[in-house]
């Protein structure tokens, strides 16, 4: 027997529509590459995103047609993205710190018919344009004679939910980036879900300072959850650095934050050289990495910022857990606390997850045994855009997520290491990921990163790579005792490098892929005696 209630397709426009008809004098600032501020609101924006649709139509785009975007973080952006959503086109984010080869590649995978893009990714464009067949139009944001002509009125949805919204890469730090394609069903599912007061609870009456790039997983899907609960937007643009994202805070009153940990990192260092201080913002979540101890401790003890870990991944729309306290944790003292909000957290709700040995066996929730982390639910990838990758789902339908974890009697899962980043020594395993957070915490230390290096007898070493604050001069000998008894002994790296730049990648993490590649002609000092 059927239920008796409304059918009401869970569209994406619906959520625009919402913040214009019950926030719509909720603000969206942006702030461009000069620094100069643009102001606007829901109900402003709803009108200039229907113009958008409407210049799409006319520029002949149909449902399914790929719409890409290539910017940062910004209202024109933003009306752009709705604007396709709603007459049910894909909006395909590209990410403007990739290779130029990976974003030619990207686009002519997902056979993008128009790019809508910031000028300042005018030398880019003209770079990677002559090797995009599929291309037929490229437009600049903010091109008012493409917009304005167009009419505030347009039909949007009237189709299925389960209808493809966007398509976003993986940034290829694990081989050629693969396409992931949500549904509107999926990603109206994961705003829902990722708005719950144990996740990123966010409301209306938070300012949310999003740095998490548009382009990196929908901004872990804040583009949904703000305007859904009419939460007032910042918009940072290409300007990243600590002085431009701390103005930015103090100036529009930020209360809530997202990013990676090297923004957070970068935002700390320039507070400490300048005795800067943040006194609106009240929490922020970390992910995209794992968060250094460090980094919890001076947003808390320094600033009065909570600090809530998220982990997930392009494929799992992405936020998938969050390190948010049980009543029995919320009730320890601070210093009690940090160790879970240490680890990537507690599932949300809709969602399934399992670890398993690489036979697919299930391994017990006890906080030690770590195996392969399987997850599944209707905001997880069932398969990559183009049928790339072939099947990547288990028998029991879970999505491999190639992190190694573990989970404890909590619940809370923490990640070993990516499985491709773990230093496989004498046949035990060593987390590169555990190293480099307890280093980083070393005074001098602005970024560190450890990779396994071969090693005759050991298979593999780790090595401890450290990019020091401005104006620091640091021994070798003063990281390795800093590590010392916050590790296990011979986990202890073979060596430490110190390096000008620990590179970062398209989304903001430490690209190991890179450092492997700059360290290939590296030699251990001493191969056949390693520290254990
Ligand atoms: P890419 O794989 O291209 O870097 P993603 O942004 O999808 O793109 O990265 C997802 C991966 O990032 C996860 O599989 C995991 O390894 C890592 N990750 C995400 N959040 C965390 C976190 N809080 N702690 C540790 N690792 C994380």
């Amino acid at each position: 027997m059927d239920g008796l209630m409304q059918n009401w397709s869970m569209t994406l426009d619906r959520m625009l529509d919402h913040a214009a008809r019950w926030h719509g004098e909720r603000e969206i600032v942006s702030r461009s590459a000069d620094g100069i501020v643009d102001r606007t609101t829901y109900a402003q924006l709803h009108g200039r995103a229907k113009q958008a649709s409407n210049a799409l139509i006319a520029a002949g785009i149909r449902p399914g047609d790929r719409v890409a975007t290539l910017g940062w973080n910004s209202a024109r952006h933003l009306e752009i993205w709705y604007g396709a959503i709603g007459i049910g086109a894909v909006l395909h984010t590209l990410n403007p710190r990739l290779f130029p080869e990976q974003i030619v590649y990207i686009i002519n995978h997902a056979s993008d018919r128009i790019i809508l893009a910031d000028p300042a990714c005018a030398d880019l464009l003209g770079e990677i344009l002559p090797q995009c067949p599929s291309v037929e139009q490229v437009i600049f944001l903010g091109d008012e004679d493409w917009i304005a002509p167009h009419s505030t009125e347009c039909a949007w949805g009237g189709f299925d939910e389960n209808t493809a919204a966007g398509l976003c890469y993986t940034s290829g730090t694990t081989g050629n980036p693969k396409g992931i394609l949500y549904s509107h069903r999926s990603n109206y599912l994961h705003a829902m879900m990722t708005l719950q007061a144990d996740a990123l609870a966010l409301s209306a009456r938070d300012t949310v300072l999003l740095c998490v790039p548009m382009y990196h997983a929908n901004a872990w899907g804040v583009v949904y959850s703000a305007p859904m609960v009419g939460a007032k937007l910042v918009l940072p643009g290409q300007r990243m650095d600590g002085a431009s994202i701390h103005e930015l805070i103090e100036t529009e009153g930020v209360t809530y934050s997202s990013a990676v940990p090297t923004v957070w990192q970068m935002l700390l260092t320039h507070l400490k050289e300048t005795g800067g201080k943040l006194t609106t913002l009240q929490r922020v979540t970390v992910g995209g990495a794992a968060c250094p101890e460090s980094l919890i401790r001076a947003l808390h003890d320094d600033h009065g910022v909570d600090v809530v870990q998220g982990w997930g991944m392009t494929e799992t729309s992405p936020l998938a857990t969050v390190s948010v306290s049980t009543p029995q944790i919320a009730a320890l003292s601070f210093d009690e606390q940090v160790p879970y909000k240490l680890k990537q957290g507690r599932l949300l709700c809709n969602l399934d997850l399992k670890i398993t040995d690489d036979a697919g066996q299930r391994l017990p929730h006890d906080g030690k045994t770590f195996g392969r982390l399987m997850i599944k639910g209707p905001t997880i990838a069932a398969a990559y855009f183009g049928g790339e990758g072939g099947d990547v789902l288990d028998e029991e339908g879970f999505f491999d997520t190639g992190d190694v974890s573990t989970i404890d009697t909590a619940g809370y899962m923490q990640i070993t290491d990516r499985a491709k980043d773990v230093i496989k020594s004498g046949g035990e395993w060593i987390s590169s990921m555990d190293v480099e957070n307890i280093a980083v915490g070393h005074p001098k230390a602005e970024l560190c990163a450890v990779i396994g290096v071969a090693h005759p007898k050991w298979d593999e070493r780790p090595v401890l790579l450290v990019m020091l604050k401005p104006g620091e001069v640091a021994e070798k000998q003063e990281f390795l005792d800093f590590l010392q008894g916050k590790i296990a002994r011979w986990w202890t790296p073979d060596d430490v490098v110190f390096v000008d730049e620990i590179p970062l990648g398209a989304t903001g993490k430490i690209d190991k892929k890179l450092i492997r590649q700059r360290m290939a002609g590296y030699v251990l000092p001493d191969a056949s005696a390693p520290n254990r």
